[in-house]
């Protein structure tokens, strides 16, 4: 790919439990194909050299570690469940390589939430080398981020909410049950659309498979990779009655597209 590129890497596709559940002997949670096995949700973006990690789940160690992740230049939350933001004391080991803060992005909510749960990162009167260093951000609207606009992208989620993010055309739309009628057009013209497809039974707080592939559809999205998966998707039994275009995300997972200067 000649010009400038969008790379994707799914550091995790797994719902908040992951997979293997603890205790649970499935046929999923036995499985011996990597596809099955699922790290908490999150993805890394790379554009102009630089990494932003979106989320930082309760496995970004591990998930970090397994990708040769040894740079983060900034990180993007959608919203603070425990299984999106409890990978954040990791961050700890870049700061302190680095001594510079990482630029962290979230809206209102999510920061004081943050501040609420992760009370010793956002107190000055700790020592800097006991807690990740962030330069905090509030979202409150499109932004730049290393030549490129950030699209935040307001999504329901259950009885709450969270934020969807989109680069170029790229857009990562987790945790979601339903879109606002206005973040239809934010997500117009989308060459891939990485979305939450829970499972295949419906579920309150999170699109269902069928669902996800509904907004897909909708917006028509060449390529969707299907994220937040629970232990009842087999990926090699699944995946081949998926309709084309749409597919299911596993950890590990890359892809690149091209990207357009601002
Ligand atoms: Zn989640
Ligand atoms: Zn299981
Ligand atoms: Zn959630």
């Amino acid at each position: 790919m000649t010009g400038p590129s969008l790379k994707l890497t799914v550091l995790g596709s797994g719902t908040s439990t992951g997979v293997p559940v603890l205790g649970c002997h499935c046929a999923v949670c036995s499985s011996s194909d990597p596809r099955n096995s699922r790290t908490r949700c999150s993805v890394l973006l790379e554009w102009s050299g630089r990494k932003v990690l979106i989320d930082t789940a309760t496995d970004f160690r591990q998930q970090a570690l397994r990708e040769g992740i040894e740079q983060i230049d900034s990180v993007l939350f959608t919203h603070a469940h425990a299984d999106h933001v409890h990978g954040i004391d990791d961050l700890r080991t870049f700061t302190l390589r680095t001594g510079n803060a990482i630029p962290a992005y979230a809206d209102r909510g999510v920061l004081d939430r943050l501040k609420g749960l992760f009370n010793y990162i956002f107190s000055e009167s700790d020592a800097p080398g006991y807690r990740p260093r962030l330069q905090v951000n509030e979202v409150v609207g499109p932004f730049d981020l290393f030549g490129q606009t950030v699209v935040p992208i307001p999504l329901l989620h259950g009885p709450g909410e969270s934020l969807g993010y989109r680069v170029g055309n790229l857009a990562y739309i987790v945790d979601c049950s339903a879109l606002p009628e206005s973040s239809w057009r934010l997500l117009q013209g989308l060459e891939v659309l990485v979305i939450d497809a829970l499972r295949f039974r419906e579920h309150e707080s999170h699109f269902s498979i069928s669902e996800a592939i509904e907004v897909a559809k909708k917006l028509r999205v060449p390529r969707t990779l299907l994220t937040h998966l629970t232990h009842d998707i087999d990926y090699p039994r699944h995946a081949t009655g998926l309709p084309d275009g749409v597919e299911f995300a596993y950890d590990g997972q890359t892809l690149t597209l091209p990207l357009l200067k601002n």
